[in-house]
């Protein structure tokens, strides 16, 4: 009988999978090292092996899986399963879904790494009973995922929900993507980081420069909460200013999007929401409309790093499967 599902969130450097039995519960879960600068193929045995070995420690063969859902960064084609291209992964035009479908044998869906993570939200964290949702996730970039009228919005791109590229302040910063002033280029980990480099290349003192050993370019999300605590005036103000960022972009999604509930996550919100929520709700009231934040909540996710693998693996019980096995 195919009891369980298999639930992947694969990133750009870890790749984890949890298998969740009927009840929602992981009962074996295990990790690896993406290694993405990898071949294709490598990269695929990397995740083909993750997955085996979750389910060995649940106890189960693939015989009993009823279905598997896999989050990956994009652009990608969920109705096809194929990614398209990724700045995190090597894989262009690559068939992520058939290939995992072959590989255990049952149907697979496929989604955004975010959209998974606020899927799993929405099921089963601090959005649960919500019908319009929007979860947005700061770390080294910025992801957002939208729930609309209780379902995954894709959009005619089949990618929408880059909140992390509306542009904040135009002719701003320069962002991966190549365009200036994104959100991601103004409050991401890796934005943060380059503003508190900056800061120290220009003679300002702050404690970040003796918390941390070597002269890394990038500043750890448990640093920067480190440093603001101790009220270290240079980390304080580039934190605030990038806190003030988030929210400007959030209240522009709730005059646009009209959520429910706002669900933030992601390495920086993890170490910092305590120190960064004040900011970002005060920042959020001055763009949104007030009718439109009337009982809008902002909260911090409850799953943490599960949400992606829990959001996986309830999109592939809950979606049309991208995949079938050969
Ligand atoms: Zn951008």
């Amino acid at each position: 009988m195919r009891t369980h599902v298999l639930g992947i969130d694969l990133g750009g450097t870890k790749v984890s999978a949890g298998v969740l039995d009927h009840n929602g519960q992981i009962v074996g879960r295990a990790r690896a090292k993406t290694r993405a600068w990898r071949e294709n193929d490598e990269v695929f045995s990397t995740i083909a092996q993750v997955g085996h070995t979750a389910l060995e420690r649940a106890g189960i063969d693939s015989q009993s899986l009823d279905a598997l859902g896999i989050g990956s960064p994009g652009p990608l084609d969920p109705d096809t399963g194929y990614i398209i291209d990724s700045a995190n992964l090597r894989f262009d035009n690559f068939p992520l879904g058939p290939r995992l479908a072959t590989e255990f044998g049952c149907p697979v869906v496929l989604a955004n790494d975010v959209d998974a993570g606020t899927y799993g939200e929405f099921r089963a964290g601090a959005a649960r009973g919500a019908s319009d949702v929007l979860g947005v996730f700061v770390g080294t970039g910025i992801g957002g995922g939208i729930i609309a009228n209780g379902k995954l919005y894709h959009g005619f791109s089949k990618n929408a929900g880059e909140i992390g590229h509306i542009v904040i302040r135009a002719g701003g910063p320069k962002c991966n993507c190549g365009a200036r002033g994104c959100l991601e280029a103004l409050a991401s980990r890796t934005a943060i980081s380059k503003d508190i480099r900056k800061a120290i290349r220009r003679g300002r003192r702050t404690i970040v420069t003796k918390l941390l050993s070597k002269k890394a370019e990038s500043v750890p999300s448990t640093t920067i909460k480190k440093a603001f605590q101790k009220g270290d005036p240079v980390v304080t103000k580039i934190v605030t200013r990038a806190a003030e960022h988030i929210g400007i972009a959030l209240g522009s999604m709730v005059n646009l999007l009209g959520p429910e509930i706002i669900v933030l996550g992601g390495g920086v919100i993890e170490a910092l929401y305590p120190d960064m929520i004040g900011v970002i709700e005060k920042s959020t009231r001055t763009v949104a409309f007030e009718f439109a934040m009337k009982g809008v909540q902002i909260v911090k996710c409850e799953l943490g790093d599960d949400a992606g693998i829990i959001g996986a693996a309830m999109l592939a019980t809950e979606l049309k499967p991208s995949s079938q096995p050969a």
